[in-house]
């Protein structure tokens, strides 16, 4: 049964045997456990939850793939497929944890929400699980009723610092760069499960050695913090992101971390702090760090006021480079079809791009590299090493401030806001960067196009 499952799990744990192994042993098993129960779609939904329990996995996502559903839980090294449901059984998963969540799913809108989980092989423990909830637009189907779902489970997730995050050391240099400033707006974008949670409690950890007081407000708080200098206020539904931002204006700490700018009042309130000598950080849910300016407008702010107190924007996706052990280089003409897929749709996109790496660059190169396909044990087969974030940083310092001050309106047009922050501050995109690590080698065809989207 079950519980004899997850303690044959937890027995596995204790011996020292290679990855590889070790996966082919759990493979084995779920094979037989899968195929001896026929489970109903909560108890795959519990089952799912308590393995990521047990194996530590932060997420759980229940992701579409065509014609079927995925269950996928993220491990350290990769991301793991641990079921594959049909359409019906993925739409039933997802409407009970909206059930659980005590919310209505609306065609085509996103939802965030949680739930708290009360896990039977730890004996009764209650654990809470935030979700977001994303819709499926297709082009045929723009306001679809179909919906992914992540499942981040609170407490699991650790504070590391940006270096063991796999932040490159200049990437690592800038990021503390930022927060030396006594004040001004930090502001850090990305889609969930973007790795941007992660940066934000590295971030927080390295603000505390500086000692000053630091509050922040959090929906809710993933981590708690020990130091003494770092006061952490959770969101809920009867006190929202105004209140709070109000109460933390009055109680005038030096740095302020507001989780989520997402209305006009808390993103007028973070431009006040930050103009009054404090230091703000804060997250907005944009797909890149030049799109906030539009971001912000929507939300009736004067460009002119928040580009007055701008200092950083950061924009971040995760993705999976490829096992150096057993990577295999093809020339593009003999490429499998998917790949070549990837790489023809990314051609489109990399017409856009600016500079560096422009059209006639990629037209030069005849070869890139794909996973392996023998059993490779560095990677355990599956063909990628361990994942790890890719961050696109703008830093607004004087001499990019002096050249947008001539005409304030490039802000809205991100094109030549690119090019004078790629001229005057270092910047690369993600576009750029993901481009190089396609010719280098470092991914695949599949993970450029995600990673350029
Ligand atoms: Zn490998």
């Amino acid at each position: 049964n079950f519980s004899e499952k997850m303690a044959f799990d937890e027995n596995l744990k204790k011996f020292k045997i290679g990855f590889s192994t070790k996966r082919k042993i759990y493979e084995a098993l779920n094979q037989i456990f899968i195929s001896k129960t026929v489970s109903s779609e909560k108890e795959i939904l519990e089952e799912a939850l308590e393995i990521a329990l047990l194996k530590g996995s932060p997420n759980i996502r229940i992701k579409r793939s065509e014609n079927f559903y995925m269950v996928i839980m993220d491990t350290e090294i990769s991301q793991e497929t641990i079921r594959i449901l049909s359409m019906e059984s993925g739409r039933k998963i997802i409407n009970i944890i909206a059930g659980n969540c005590q919310i209505t799913l609306k065609k085509g809108q996103g939802l965030d929400a949680k739930f708290v989980f009360v896990s039977n092989f730890y004996k009764g423990m209650r654990v809470n699980i935030r979700v977001a909830f994303l819709p499926i637009s297709s082009k045929l189907d723009k306001e679809s009723s179909l919906f992914e779902a992540v499942l981040r489970i609170h407490g699991l997730n650790k504070v590391f610092d940006f270096k063991s995050i796999g932040f490159t050391d200049d990437k690592v240099e800038l990021l503390k760069k930022s927060y030396i400033h006594p004040h001004g707006l930090i502001i850090s974008t990305g889609p969930t499960g973007s790795g941007k949670t992660t940066t934000f409690y590295a971030m927080l950890k390295l603000l505390s050695q500086k000692k000053n007081p630091v509050i922040t407000i959090e929906d809710p708080v993933e981590i708690e913090l020990r130091e003494s200098n770092i006061t952490q206020m959770n969101i809920s539904e009867d006190f929202g992101y105004p209140e709070a931002v109000r109460i933390m204006l009055r109680s005038e700490p030096d740095i302020m971390m507001i989780g989520e700018i997402r209305d006009e009042i808390t993103a007028k309130h973070a431009l006040i702090a930050a103009e009054t000598g404090h230091l703000v950080l804060t997250t907005l849910h944009t797909n890149s760090s030049l799109s906030i300016f539009s971001r912000f407008k929507s939300l009736n702010v004067d460009l002119a006021q928040l580009f007055s107190v701008l200092r950083f924007v950061t924009a971040q996706r995760l993705y999976n480079p490829l096992c150096p052990d057993c990577k295999r280089k093809v020339m593009a003409a003999h490429l499998p079809p998917v790949y070549r897929c990837a790489l023809e749709e990314s051609f489109k996109f990399a017409a856009s791009m600016p500079l560096k790496a422009n059209l006639r660059e990629i037209s030069g190169f005849d070869s890139v590299y794909i996973r392996g396909e023998k059993n490779c044990n560095k990677c355990g087969g599956t063909g990628y090493a361990k994942r790890k974030p890719l961050i696109e940083i703008a830093e607004f310092n004087d001499a990019v401030k002096e050249e947008i001050y001539r005409d304030l309106t490039v802000l809205s047009n991100p094109s030549p806001l690119e090019e004078i922050l790629t001229g005057l501050s270092n910047f690369e995109s993600l576009k750029t960067q993901s481009f190089n690590k396609l010719v280098n080698g470092e991914i695949d065809p599949q993970t450029y196009f995600n990673l350029s989207k």
